[in-house]
């Protein structure tokens, strides 16, 4: 684009200037930008007319259907601050995210109303719920049908054309509150302003353009409406920073399509890749992994893909030549990012991330990163290990009715990530582990990742994670849980020595379980510690 949008209502306006081309695709439902631009118009007088008004709270509840970006870009449209809570969630949780932002309306899938229906009393402030592709007939007088305002999706392109609801919406007014994913604690509700997102859409840009010249590629064209229209295979849910912020702004800029699923599978994901041609795909690293190590891949045409970026989880420094060698069509990407940072903060693909593969980039060019000691006092140098601190306008401003998280985690225009790392010279990120994962094992610094990494070098191995088990002198001693590849063989002596040949015998696991299925994740694609350290349960030493 030429000039950054202000807020995400010129988002919505920037895209329905692609007028006819098809942006949604979901099995047999398809949407052009029109046809979206016109549901979204409809939804969100409708959801004035139910008296939603400047800042309160509208949530979007759904697996990924070409509903969601209409409702969200509806709630937008109205002035609302969106709330899109996570679809995995169970009806208590579902609960505790209505009660806690405090929602007035709700967009749902009629999974989720089954899940919702009996909490419905226990969220005081909301008065409607809007369930898309609902079954049964609602009995709650809350309860309405979402085709009752804007009809299926293949019927959008003949909705009236309509004018935006008149609200003034300005780029530090409140737009979003995207919750953590869980994976140390409960969610927590990251309130973000128009223009966090705006800014995270805009770095992105920026260092999509930075990362094509250092990967000495040719820039794509400036203007999208000449580009040869990009297809993405949406496989992060939107309800996440990452689906949200890195797909859907960059699709929508571009004039994209979006290619929805359900839920993740892979084959039904290699048919959708040949069947509408996607060049680009991603999310997380599992996700690749299994496209890789699937056995029906070479039934497919995968040659159009020209990207497979992730981030959000370590990746093993394995992938990146897995990706040259599988897909050498293909760009691969790495990005690291936090919730907080309104999805990706640093990125980076091709031949600096082949020469880098442990590395996940240098920031986006208005972002700013520091290393800190554990205490947050002292900035150490280039090279160190201690916390990533971070800066820039896509951070978001604080938690939402978590003042004391807000207070320790927001440190005078800096976030704390509780992430240990460190940067090199050129201003590479190089994330090492989770504060709350690494292990001291007698005073030894354990980085789990370190140990997965060397662990994913078998080639027996699939998953793999460390946790921790206590020990009665040591304090605790790293152990694995492992997931084989199909015909894989390997036992817990064969994968003890393969780490020892790489890693110091005290990183070495001193016990190795076996996982029957892929290791336990959650909807953002992280591994749940929890769970796995269970299996270890009473055995410490
Ligand atoms: P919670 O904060 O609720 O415990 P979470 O931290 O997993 O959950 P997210 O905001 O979705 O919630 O994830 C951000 C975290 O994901 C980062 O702090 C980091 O630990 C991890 N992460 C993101 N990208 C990468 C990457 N490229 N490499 C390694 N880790 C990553
Ligand atoms: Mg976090």
């Amino acid at each position: 684009w030429k000039n950054a949008p202000p807020t995400l209502r010129d988002v919505f306006l920037n895209a329905r200037a692609f007028q006819d081309r098809e942006f949604l695709v979901y099995e047999d439902d398809r949407a052009t930008y029109e046809a979206f631009a016109r549901a979204t118009i409809k939804l969100a007088r409708q959801l004035q007319a139910d008296g939603v008004k400047k800042g309160d709270r509208v949530a979007v509840i759904m697996r990924n259907l070409p509903e969601w970006p209409v409702a969200f870009f509806a709630g937008v449209l109205c002035g609302a601050i969106v709330t899109p809570l996570n679809a995995w969630w169970t009806g208590p949780e579902l609960e505790y995210g209505l009660a806690d932002s405090g929602t007035k309306v709700a967009i749902v899938d009629d999974e989720r109303l089954e899940r919702i229906a009996e909490h419905l009393d226990a969220c005081p402030d909301l008065t409607r719920v809007y369930v898309s592709r609902l079954k049964t007939e609602p009995s709650d007088p809350r309860v309405k049908r979402l085709e009752d305002v804007i009809g299926p999706v293949n019927s959008w392109k003949g909705l009236p054309d309509q004018p935006l609801p008149d609200v003034e919406i300005g780029p530090e007014d409140d737009a979003t509150i995207l919750y953590t994913s869980g994976t140390t604690g409960k969610p927590k509700g990251a309130l973000g302003t128009h223009r966090n997102m705006i800014s995270n859409i805009g770095a992105g840009g920026i260092s999509a353009a930075r990362n094509f010249l250092r990967a000495g590629q040719p820039l794509p064209e400036a203007d999208p409406h000449k580009l040869p229209q990009r297809v993405t295979l949406l496989v992060v849910p939107l309800f996440h920073a990452t689906g949200l912020s890195a797909t859907l702004g960059p699709s929508m800029n571009a004039g994209g399509k979006l290619v929805f699923m359900y839920r993740w599978e892979a084959e039904k994901a290699m048919q959708l890749i040949e069947r509408e041609k996607v060049n680009a795909t991603g999310g997380v690293p599992t996700i690749a992994w299994q496209l890789i190590e699937h056995p029906a891949r070479e039934k497919y045409d995968l040659s159009s893909l020209q990207a497979v970026t992730y981030g959000g989880a370590p990746s093993a420094p394995e992938l990146v030549r897995k990706i040259a060698e599988v897909f050498p069509g293909s760009q691969p990407g790495n990005g690291w990012g936090m919730t907080e940072t309104t999805a990706t903060f640093t990125s980076h693909m091709g031949k600096d991330y082949e020469n880098r593969p442990s590395s996940a980039g240098p920031a986006a060019p208005v972002g700013e990163m520091k290393i800190m000691d554990p205490e947050g006092t002292r900035e150490l140098p280039v090279g160190e290990v201690g916390e990533l601190w971070v800066k820039g306008p896509q951070v978001v401003k604080g938690y939402w009715n978590k003042p004391e998280a807000t207070a320790e985690t927001f440190k005078n225009g800096w976030l704390r990530t509780g992430d240990l790392a460190r940067l090199d010279e050129e201003g590479f990120l190089y994330i090492v582990d989770r504060a709350k994962d690494m292990l001291i094992r007698g005073g030894e610094n354990i980085y789990c990742v370190e140990v997965e990494n060397a662990l994913y070098e078998h080639p027996d191995v699939m998953d793999a994670a460390i946790v921790g088990v206590p020990h009665r002198t040591l304090g605790e001693e790293p152990a694995a849980v492992v997931h084989l590849k199909p015909g894989g063989t390997a036992d817990e002596a064969e994968l003890r020595a393969f780490v020892r040949e790489r890693l110091a015998a005290f990183k070495v696991p001193v016990k190795v379980a076996f996982w029957p299925e892929p290791l336990p994740r959650n909807a953002n694609g992280k591994i749940l510690k929890t769970e796995l350290k269970k299996v270890f349960e009473g055995q410490g030493a």
